[in-house]
């Protein structure tokens, strides 16, 4: 692919393909409980904020809960910021809790507790980047409008060009690939979650989390085999990335605050604050104990009180 605003190649068998991902979409989609129009759009939202970075499956209960105890933006708004800390539990990149309350504020002070319905609108609000704001259009209000995320740009690479998308920002040609491919809406179809831009979207992002993987694409069963580009040349080059590996976890800064703020969140009955003491025994190396609950401070996450106690803000 080139870096201009147009793929490169003509795309001859576009329909062939929206029509076996569609029916597949139909026969094999996980049953999540946003999908298929059984949540708001509010909960849509939700839903695309906690699978930022942690897989879908993982994010379901802490979905049902938190829809369960926060059903609109106004409800989170009115959160105390430590149950919204708590309640994202292990989800992980704790600050997205914040931001989405900080969204929750906005959409329910300006916006009468309904999420907006245009893309800037969306792209305004704190937190919301151009995939989320994209994937609310579609997603939730059935708009017909491209969703460009990773899984996406791997899947069309793939089947269409025949080449791996090679991770870092999406590039301007891939953006103009996945608006070249993305069906057109059928007016008669008033379901807005059965558009066919709305399946397709969906569809071709569930193929990349469930068949057509980064670096073990399950060719034999995929529904679009028959057409892929990339198959068919003998995949050249799979799994090649040119983003660095993904960063260890074990003794870096990410577990060293993930520490701090599990044993906040299970504090005895009757205590809000760790000491001193009981944070030393989280960690060996003080230092780096030291620059986290700096940077969890900073974070907005905690609070340090002035005898160096620190707990979830209040
Ligand atoms: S055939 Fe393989 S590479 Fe092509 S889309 Fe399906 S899973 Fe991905």
């Amino acid at each position: 692919m080139n870096d201009t605003n147009e793929p490169n190649t003509e795309i001859e068998n576009a329909e062939a393909v929206a029509d076996a991902l569609a029916e597949w979409w139909h026969a094999s989609a996980r049953d999540l409980p946003w999908r298929f129009g059984r949540t708001t759009t509010w909960g849509v939202l939700v839903s695309e904020v906690m699978s930022q970075q942690t897989q879908m499956s993982r994010v379901v209960p802490y979905w049902n809960d938190w829809m369960e105890r926060w059903p609109d933006a106004v409800a989170l708004a009115d959160a105390a910021k430590a149950d919204v800390i708590t309640a994202w539990g292990r989800l992980g990149y704790p600050r997205r809790a914040l931001r989405l309350q900080e969204c929750a504020r906005v959409v329910a002070s300006d916006y009468d507790n309904k999420l907006p319905r245009t893309y800037d609108e969306l792209l305004a609000l704190p937190g919301i980047g151009d995939y989320t704001a994209s994937a609310v259009m579609s997603f939730a209000f059935g708009e017909r409008i491209a969703v460009v995320d990773t899984n996406i740009r791997r899947v069309l690479s793939r089947v269409f060009l025949g080449e791996e998308s090679l991770g870092g920002a999406a590039r301007p040609a891939e953006r103009a690939l996945a608006k070249q491919m993305l069906p057109q809406d059928d007016a008669s179809k008033c379901r807005r979650f059965d558009r066919p831009s709305v399946v397709w979207n969906q569809s071709v992002m569930e193929l990349g989390a469930t068949v057509c993987t980064a670096k073990a694409p399950l060719c034999e069963a995929c529904p679009v085999s028959g057409h892929c580009v990339f198959l068919h040349n003998g995949r050249p080059g799979l799994g090649e990335r040119r983003t660095r590996p993904r960063q260890r976890f074990q003794g870096t800064d990410r577990q060293v605050r993930g520490l701090v703020l599990n044993a906040l969140r299970n504090l005895p009955e009757g205590a809000t604050a760790l000491n001193r003491k009981s944070l030393e025994r989280l960690w060996d190396d003080h230092i780096q104990l030291d620059r986290c609950i700096a940077s969890l401070d900073e974070d907005g996450l905690i609070e340090i009180l002035p005898n160096a106690d620190v707990r979830l803000p209040v």
